[in-house]
């Protein structure tokens, strides 16, 4: 008996989940775009070298169904018309050819799998390792290289399908996931926290920007000037993300794991390293164990230095199945006051009425 529990406990700490697909490569938008196929590539040479334990789940295409609970039919009709055609502009930095309409529909559906798997418990955690990315898609715009809302579509499958009560959704890319803000900002069962280079493409995502209606108060952005590294970001997790979301207590936590505020990243101007997103990762993994039976899925958005990326993914792929233990907090402790203040007590103003937890974390770091 004793062995037969130990076994089922050693399962459950070694089942981290990945889903990607050559498929999602069938969207090429030309060499000269940043958002390409060999983003996929350098990852997949990293992950044949990567000495870890991971279940591979297999993709599938999102329904249009699937498609529709978050965009309007007349865009994915749009999406849908481009397969099979000469390559078109759908925005001034976005484009669709051929195979763009099935490969944003496997990224999607790998998304739903990834979710499906880690909320029927047959995965501790899951990273869908898919393009195009998705946290810019609007409900009926194309932007930022994103074309359908890979993260948000996977906080509705696990509403609409699943039948989960609250999602927190966190955007760690370097930009502001506007799609995703605008597609929850009235939904107070998703919970959306945004840390993001600002002022930066694409323009949004101030804290005043704090959701509306019944959804006022679930979306928290926290933009953050450039320059700011592993400590810093640290700090903010354990300062806000930490007791906002066990407030909330959220059934299922998402990440948009962009990789884009990389020091390499030829992007923006942040200096995270692997490591870093490795510690964010623990800290959400930590929370995940205290608040939502482990479920953690994270959804590839940017990074555009293919090594920064393949590295980058191939730590937190390490720290999600228990391979490596960063520590957030020892990070956070050596983070510079001067840095984070500002930000902290900003959102301490804006969003204090609201998650009274704010107001009780610790004061060094509000001055
Ligand atoms: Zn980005």
């Amino acid at each position: 008996m004793w062995a037969k529990r130990q076994q089922r406990e050693k399962t459950l700490t070694l089942c981290t989940g990945i889903v990607t697909d050559a498929r999602c490569n069938g969207h090429d938008p030309g060499q000269d775009v940043p958002e390409h196929p060999r983003r996929l590539a350098a990852i997949d040479q990293v992950l044949a070298r990567l000495n870890a334990s991971l279940v591979r789940l297999q993709a599938r295409e999102a329904r249009t169904a699937e498609l529709e609970w978050l965009h309007s039919p007349a865009y994915v009709r749009r999406i849908a018309a481009t397969a099979g055609q000469k390559p078109v502009a759908l925005s001034g930095d976005t484009m669709a050819g051929p195979g763009s309409d099935l490969a944003a529909r496997v990224a999607v559906g790998a998304c739903l799998e990834a979710v499906a798997a880690v909320v029927d418990n047959r995965l501790t955690n899951a990273f869908a390792l898919v393009r195009p990315p998705g946290h810019h898609a609007e409900f009926s715009r194309a932007m930022g290289y994103c074309l359908f809302n890979n993260v948000a579509l996977a906080a509705a499958f696990a509403m609409e399908a699943l039948g989960l009560k609250r999602v927190l959704i966190l955007d760690w890319d370097l930009h502001h996931g506007n799609g995703t803000q605008h597609l929850f900002e009235a939904d107070p069962r998703v919970l959306f926290i945004s840390v993001h280079q600002y002022p930066l493409y694409p323009g949004t995502g101030h804290f005043t920007e704090t959701g509306r209606g019944p959804g006022e108060g679930y979306t928290i952005n926290l933009p953050l000037p450039p320059g700011w590294g592993d400590g810093a970001y640290a700090a903010v997790f354990e300062q806000v993300v930490v007791p906002v979301a066990r407030a909330f207590c959220p059934q299922l936590i998402l990440v948009s794991a962009g990789f884009d505020a990389h020091h390499l990243d030829p992007m923006g101007g942040m200096e995270m390293s692997a490591d870093g997103f490795a510690a964010l990762t623990r800290c959400l993994m930590d929370l995940a164990g205290e608040l939502c039976s482990r479920r953690l899925v994270l959804v590839l958005e940017g990074g555009y230095h293919a090594q920064a990326l393949a590295d980058s993914v191939a730590a937190v792929l390490t720290e999600l199945c228990g391979a490596t233990t960063h520590c957030y907090r020892d990070l956070a402790a050596a983070a510079d006051p001067r840095q984070v203040n500002n930000v902290l007590t900003r959102c301490r103003h804006v969003h204090g009425h609201f998650w009274k937890a704010l107001t009780r974390t610790n004061r060094q770091w509000f001055g």
